[in-house]
């Protein structure tokens, strides 16, 4: 391919195969990829200058903030990637309201650090090295989940790079579709470059970690479901599932929005008591940071192949608890990894924002290493499947139509699909897609 002619300010912007920086810029998290061209915008201006080009050359186009996408779509073979990673700046706008201007690139390790010092967090996610753009543009499951709700919940505004190379902002006022759609399906409506963001009081937490035998039939998940479904908002958890054959270890670990040591040790405590035995716990008060800490921060460079799948689950019920170990202990070897939704999270319309999901209690992530193209994890996940109430797409290594489906049902779906159409009519931001093979049937 004929080498691509960029616009004078852009140039310094670009890096090419053969680049020293090119080894740390051309992949993702989960997969290597060989793009052509990788543009690190500094400013609105030149973001919108890299879509001209991207427009321009026909080729596929990657968003990027952070690159821990599971998709693996924040990269490409052949195309052009647009990493937004030096917008990303952490600056309070408005100290009464704790409002915080934080640029996409960002990734969440730099976000909480820099807000602990003003004694405020914003939930996130679990790992420190995942950027801001990717996440704040589809939900935000953190470790204040319950007490917080999703990140989106909590922006205010979005300035984005429309497909047009238009610099908007998006609030409840201004563009206030946009402002919908960016809050759960931003990646298809243009390139966001900044957040406006209204934290929480909060630094220090209380964070368990609980291992239990788990039986077969499902009970301690049940259990577990109905708990922290009935808990304090404080109370957010997750549990993990280790299989070693037949027996199963269930991994809880719970974070509890307070400082307060009594109602750490009693909301945690009862987690013990859910499995066949326990097998070990503790309990300690942290600062917020440790949860998605800079000791996280890395470079993607596909170090962690995989293909992930998810579903979203009401409270959990006998048959679907069971179904839960069924994935779990199955051949396949399926990581089973479990969020616990709900409070926070579920006192918001479904309609106020494009992510509509707002009654389930759990969602269950099944993950398989090394990726196998997906066939497998789908026949695992079969047993799970009569009981998926939506997905969460961030989740998803496959965000094709049938996850679109699945995670933009019924009207917010026809209203996601109108709005890409009205900010993005010559499809730029699904060239990337477009260009991978579909799923098998
Ligand atoms: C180890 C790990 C832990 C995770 N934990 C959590 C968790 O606890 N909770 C949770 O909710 N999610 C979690 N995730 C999922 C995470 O939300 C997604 O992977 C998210 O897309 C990562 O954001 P990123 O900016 O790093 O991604 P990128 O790979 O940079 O981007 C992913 C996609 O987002 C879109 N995008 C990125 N930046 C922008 C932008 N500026 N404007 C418009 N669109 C953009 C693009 O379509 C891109 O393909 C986790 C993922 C990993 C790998």
């Amino acid at each position: 391919m004929s080498e691509l002619v960029l616009p004078g300010g852009l140039r310094d912007r670009a890096v090419r195969p053969g680049d020293r920086r090119y080894p740390l810029l051309r992949s993702t998290y989960t997969r290597v990829s060989a793009p052509s061209l990788v543009l690190l915008p500094e400013s609105p201006a030149e973001v919108a200058a890299s879509l001209e080009v991207a427009r321009d050359s026909g080729l596929p186009l990657s968003v990027r903030s952070g690159g821990h996408g599971l998709s693996g779509r924040s990269s490409n073979d052949g195309g052009i990637v647009l990493d937004v990673s030096a917008m990303n700046g952490v600056e309070v706008l408005d100290e009464d309201a704790r409002l915080v201007r934080v640029g996409a690139g960002a990734r969440w390790a730099n976000v909480a650090a820099a807000l602990a010092p003003h004694g405020w967090a914003i939930s996130s996610g679990d790992h420190g090295n995942v950027g801001v753009g990717g996440l704040a543009t589809a939900g935000g499951i953190g470790w204040l989940a319950r007490s917080y709700g999703l990140t989106i919940d909590h922006i205010r505004a979005a300035e984005v790079v429309l497909p047009d190379g238009r610099l908007v902002r998006a609030d409840a006022t201004h563009e206030p579709d946009l402002f919908w759609a960016v809050r759960g399906a931003g990646d298809g409506v243009g390139v966001v470059v900044a957040f406006e963001i209204e934290a929480t009081p909060l630094r220090t937490v209380g964070f368990g970690q609980v291992v239990v035998e788990a039986d077969r039939d499902g009970d301690t998940l049940r259990r577990w479901s109905e708990y922290v479904a009935a808990a304090p908002h404080e109370l957010t958890g997750s549990a993990v599932l280790f299989a070693d054959g037949a027996d199963v270890a269930a991994q809880f670990t719970a974070v509890v929005a307070s400082d307060d040591q009594d109602l750490v040790r009693e909301l945690i405590a009862p987690l013990a008591e859910f499995g066949v035995r326990p097998l070990s716990s503790g309990a300690q008060l942290a600062p917020y940071p440790a949860l998605v800490s800079t000791g996280h921060l890395h470079p993607n460079v596909g170090q962690q192949p995989s293909t992930t799948t998810n579903a979203l689950l009401p409270a959990l019920t006998e048959a679907s608890a069971r179904a839960l170990m069924e994935v779990a202990a199955g051949p396949q070897r399926t990581l089973v990894q479990l969020r616990a939704l709900g409070g926070a999270i579920n006192e918001v319309a479904p309609d106020a924002t494009a992510y509509a999901h707002r009654h389930q209690q759990v969602l269950a992530i099944l993950t398989q290493f090394p990726p196998g193209g997906g066939t497998e994890l789908d026949a695992a996940a079969a047993p799970l499947a009569p009981y998926a109430d939506g997905a969460y797409r961030n989740f998803e290594s496959r965000p094709d139509d049938d996850t679109f489906r699945r995670a933009f049902p019924g009207a917010t779906g026809d209203r996601v699909r109108a709005l890409r159409e009205r900010y993005d009519p010559g499809g730029l931001l699904q060239r990337v897609a477009a260009a991978e093979p579909a799923r098998p049937r």
